[in-house]
């Protein structure tokens, strides 16, 4: 993630602040750095392994609903497993049933859905649940469109997965211990696009409606938080880096903007790749800017989500550019998605490796006096 002053840098700085007024250290003091994120921290406890999930939303655009199927494939982790939990924020739970057919009875409570099992199961059984469900989510998927306000502004869908917020728009494992490929079919209207997470597997449009049925389909395990869906009205560039496709997405007036803000990340791929001694890792990269991001730019896996207003022309990359957080997002494919933490407190790990590796960029692009400055800055600004 990458944003100038998140909700959580928000709360932290509170912290800080309110201590600074009640303690008022002296200069050379040590303040400490410990808050209530800090302490021993256990992962949640799982009771079985997701392996693959399908998504099969309905989107309607007007209304900011969801209409859904998810579904769910899993293996036992202890042996005897009875009953199955998802994550599912605010839903109508229409029915659960095993892919065989078989009902399976469920309790829906405090955002948790408990799927109750037809039977034992065992650590060498693998088994798909399948939930159909409703929704009008309040986060984790947003729904953009024009209004009295801002007639101009785009139809839009996007989602924003991180810390737990997917968990609103589709039940699962909202919880970053746990990894699985997932796959997503969408219809969206005529004229727009979905963009998802992994490679294109399909997208067929119908003759009749102009409406186009979308496949995308990740292969690497993801946790859940990287999950990403957009839709919308798009412009597509297309580039590769040693035959990996890169994709740029933003409104069709916007398209002027692309080359300044993205036209580095082939550059970008090339010097984490030989950095870290790990090839980019994924089928695709996408970058898709968005309308009223919440922040500035998401890492979803082969998907990154930026916000429009990091598009700029010739005049204002003079003093704003944006190659810092392409970089950021970039890293992140690596540290974040391909490493993932166990759990949120060392989510420092993440935005740590891929703001360093933003760093190492702007040496390689920009020079070591470059480097140095932006390094001070990020200092100064971490401690404040
Ligand atoms: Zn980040």
């Amino acid at each position: 993630m990458n944003s100038q002053f998140t909700r959580r840098t928000r709360l932290i700085y509170t912290l800080a602040f309110s201590f600074a007024l009640t303690a008022a250290p002296s200069e050379g003091q040590d303040r400490g750095f410990s808050n209530d994120y800090s302490g021993e921290s256990y992962g949640r406890t799982r009771v079985c392994d997701v392996i693959h999930v399908k998504l099969e939303p309905v989107i309607d655009m007007k209304d900011g609903r969801i209409d859904g199927v998810v579904t769910t494939t899993i293996s036992p982790i202890y042996e005897h497993l009875r009953e199955v939990y998802f994550d599912a924020v605010d839903m109508e739970i229409l029915s659960v049933a095993l892919s065989s057919g078989i009902d399976l009875d469920y309790r829906y409570a405090d955002n948790l859905l408990t799927v109750l099992l037809n039977r034992t199961f065992h650590v060498t059984d693998t088994f798909d649940i399948v939930v159909a469900y409703s929704a009008h989510p309040k986060m984790g998927l947003y729904f953009v469109r024009p209004d009295d306000g801002y007639p101009d502004k785009p139809w839009q869908v996007w989602s924003q997965g991180e810390m737990d917020e997917s968990s609103h728009w589709f039940p699962c494992w909202d919880y970053p211990n746990d990894r699985a490929t997932s796959e997503i079919i969408v219809t969206v209207r005529k004229g727009m696009r979905a963009i998802a997470n992994g490679a294109l597997i399909s997208a067929e449009i119908d003759g009749q409606s102009g409406e186009t049925t979308y496949h995308w389909r990740e292969n690497v395990p993801h946790v859940t938080y990287l999950t990403s869906l957009i839709i919308g009205e798009y412009h597509e560039t297309r580039t590769e880096w040693d035959g990996i496709p890169i994709t740029y997405y933003v409104n069709p007036s916007d398209k002027k903007f692309v080359d300044l803000a993205f036209g580095k990340t082939p550059d970008m791929m090339d010097f984490f790749s030989n950095k870290i001694g790990v090839r980019y890792p994924y089928e695709k990269y996408a970058q898709t800017c968005v309308h009223d991001f919440i922040w500035g730019g998401m890492e979803n896996i082969s998907a990154t989500t930026m916000t429009r207003r990091m598009l700029h022309d010739e005049r204002a990359e003079v003093d704003y550019q944006t190659d810092g957080l392409v970089a950021h997002e970039l890293a992140h494919q690596w540290w974040g998605d391909l490493l993932t933490t166990k759990n949120w407190n060392n989510t420092w790990l993440n935005e740590g490796f891929a703001s360093y590796f933003d760093l190492l960029y702007t040496e390689h692009a920009r020079g070591n006096g470059e480097f140095k400055m932006r390094l001070r800055t990020f200092r100064a600004s971490y401690m404040n």
